[in-house]
């Protein structure tokens, strides 16, 4: 049993670390936030047991909320030598060992232990960011003696009965011959799923007996559905970590025939696949395997107005097709294949395709890339295991994009009503997208525009739903101003900077592969993104423009964070947290900076920047004052003209501050101090 969940959501798991113990006052006095509320707890502590000995709590103590004491789950498992693991996804959490697995899901008081459901009085809760569990459910779910010695406000735990393991479904070694099915209900209790999605793709169903029943139903190609007759099952509903790019998601429903119990299990497809469903020599398992297609076949060829690729296989492929740029290029994804053909593909004779090449990308996909020329073009479809992608000249028409003013024209030959233009800014991701209600295919066109200055790498023209894309596929964060003259519509590429007053480039510290630094379960690079995120909140509406490095977890290069701000902003603000690694007791919070040989005292300087963020900080955090720092070894500070500073928000390896900032309410205040300070820095100084 326990086999099988671990596979099912190991790929999907985050697990935190807890670094160190703190021992708490005989009073507790600090604030809880649960339900999407801060509430202020202050009473003496409660103490926990675990077979007569006194248990420490790491960051989150023991606590007493609406009269239920509620237990830190992974102290508790900690301690009783089990393993905890928590799906973000399901927002639920497990806790095993070599004998049971038990999984909590946030705000259910539905658990399932060993694949079998049970019930909470209350559920599991997050406080503080940690999960909680009442000492009842914990009791119910780990079949634990639970005790409460309330002169001593103890909570006594001691082993009880021994978790009840489910029997190992055994394979006999012959075959047993089928007896008459009996008449009670059997029990559906595991699924399980490949160790990962280069496994060979098999998924096991089973049950506590034999299953003599089952249907498979076609509904269509895109899942493979079967009712399992006279069964219950304790599956959960749905099964998304699924370590298969065949299988997206496994699900069960209950119902009845006749009065008789049917489980249905429904295996979503990404596509139709070519399967085998087979079941074990003790009926007790139904096994269906998936089978890899085989590439027998990539050709290329043209056709006249057109280059054509043909992939051929021996089923579906399930293909995904996407650009680079730079060199423009097309490329073919193909998930969980195998391949014949060898990786040198000719372009003789080709008209748009110049280049192509093929190869695994990953362990489990097979890519095919094609570098095509300028002004070009392609569709693709996919039909009974063939793919067919062509690439013919742009139709592009009637606009032009002049490279030194970065202004793309678009002829007056059908009228645009400007004001209805809806733009969408992603420069995180690289793009800004303007939206013209209405079709204007047959005014412009559609295809890729390539440029390739500073400014703009290619626009890529397109329709969807009736409306006019233009996608500005940018080497640079612009805002575009559109206007109407006499020669038509001119959408201008602009430098922020001649647009907006007051720029600011806020930056979110590492991201991506650089986690940046950890501590009380807290990762830098999370909690900087977070408080970034806020702050760019705030500044909405203030007369502040926000542009971001990163709004996710990417890693933009530091060279590029400081050129961006360069470009295009007035100050940068880089949010970062602090460690002292295990030293523990080092906190506070400090503002970074760099003298830079362009600043003189008539505008705002790094230094006189940092003072501000500081003050502000500490009034708002109340965190200890480390002040502002002169550091002449950060690239970030280093190279940037414009003036820089580097926040160290308080120390992940300090409890006190690391419950502080783990806090959403206390993100906010944090953000919300820096928002002031930015806005006081730009209101009250010559910033350009
Ligand atoms: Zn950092």
């Amino acid at each position: 049993m326990k086999v099988g969940f671990k596979r099912l959501f190991l790929s999907a798991i985050a697990i935190g670390m807890m670094m160190t113990n703190v021992t708490y006052a005989k009073k507790i006095n600090m604030n809880l936030f649960y339900d999407g509320k801060n509430h202020p707890y202050n009473a003496s502590e409660v103490k926990i047991n675990i077979d007569g000995k006194e248990l420490q709590p790491e960051d989150m103590p023991p606590v007493i909320i609406d009269g239920r004491t509620v237990l830190p789950m992974r102290l508790i498992a900690k301690a009783l030598g089990c393993e905890v693991l928590w799906n973000e996804e399901t927002k639920q959490a497990f806790v095993m060992n070599d004998d049971f697995t038990v999984a909590f899901t946030l705000g259910s008081k539905k658990g399932i232990k060993n694949g079998k459901e049970f019930t909470m009085d209350v559920p599991a809760m997050v406080v503080n960011d940690r999960t909680m569990l009442p000492v009842r459910a914990l009791a119910q779910a780990l079949d634990l003696d639970i005790t409460w010695d309330d002169p001593n406000r103890t909570v006594n735990i001691g082993a009880g009965a021994s978790p009840t393991t489910p029997t190992t479904p055994t394979t006999p070694t012959t075959p047993t011959t089928p007896t008459t099915p009996t008449t009670q209900a059997i029990k559906v209790f595991q699924a399980s799923v490949p160790t990962s999605t280069t496994a060979s793709q098999v998924f096991t169903i089973e049950a506590d007996q034999a299953i003599y029943s089952y249907d498979e139903i076609y509904v269509d190609d895109g899942r493979i559905v079967l009712d399992i007759q006279n069964a219950t099952s304790s599956l959960s509903e749905k099964i998304t970590a699924t370590n298969s790019n065949i299988v997206t998601a496994i699900r069960t429903a209950q119902h009845d025939s006749n009065g008789i119990p049917v489980t249905r299990i429904v295996f979503d497809l990404s596509g139709k696949k070519t399967k085998t469903i087979t079941q074990s020599a003790d009926k007790k398992k139904i096994i269906i395997t998936f089978e890899q297609p085989v590439i027998d076949e990539i050709s290329l060829s043209n056709r006249g107005d057109m280059d054509k690729l043909v992939v051929g296989a021996s089923g579906s492929l399930g293909a995904k097709v996407s650009t680079l740029s730079n060199p423009q290029r097309i490329v073919v994804d193909i998930p969980n294949v195998q391949s014949k053909v060898e990786n040198e593909l000719s372009t003789k004779g080709l008209s748009y395709i110049n280049a192509a090449r093929t190869g695994m990308y990953d362990a489990n996909t097979f890519r095919i890339v094609l570098e095509v020329g300028q002004l070009t073009d392609f569709s693709w479809k996919e039909e009974n295991g063939e793919l067919t992608l062509e690439v013919r000249k742009s139709t592009l028409e009637n606009l032009s994009y002049d490279s030194t003013s970065n202004i793309l024209t678009l002829e007056n030959v059908k009228s645009i009503d400007i004001d209805d233009i809806r733009k969408n800014d992603r420069h995180t991701e690289g793009y800004y997208e303007l939206t013209l209600p209405g079709n204007y295919e047959s005014v412009y066109g559609y295809g890729t525009l390539k440029i390739g200055n500073d400014v703009m790498n290619n626009i890529i023209v397109s329709t969807t739903g009736g409306d006019t894309v233009i996608r500005f596929n940018q080497n640079r964060y612009s805002e575009y101003v559109v206007k109407e003259t006499k020669n038509g519509y001119e959408i201008a590429a602009k430098n922020p900077k001649d647009v907006y007053n007051k720029v600011v480039l806020l930056d979110a510290g590492h991201g991506g592969k650089d986690p940046g630094t950890n501590g009380n379960g807290l990762v830098e690079k999370n909690i900087a993104l977070s408080v970034a995120l806020k702050v760019q909140k705030c500044l909405e509406n203030s007369g502040v423009k926000v542009y971001m490095t990163r709004d996710s977890d990417v890693y933009p290069e530091n060279s590029l964070r400081a050129k961006t701000a360069n470009q295009i902003a007035d100050l940068m603000v880089s949010v970062h947290l602090n460690s002292a690694g295990s030293n523990t007791t080092a906190n506070g919070t400090e503002t970074l900076y760099q003298v830079h040989s362009n600043e003189n005292g008539s505008k705002l300087t790094s230094l006189k920047a940092a003072e501000i963020m500081q003050s502000n900080l500490i009034q708002a955090f109340g965190t200890t004052n480390r002040g502002v720092k002169r550091r002449t070894d950060l690239l970030i500070l280093n190279g940037t003209t414009v003036p820089a500073i580097l926040v160290e928000t308080c120390f992940l390896s300090n409890p006190g501050d690391a419950i502080k900032i783990s806090s959403s309410t206390n993100q906010d205040i944090v953000a919300m101090a820096i928002a002031k300070a930015i806005t006081e820095m730009m209101d009250d100084y010559t910033i350009r």
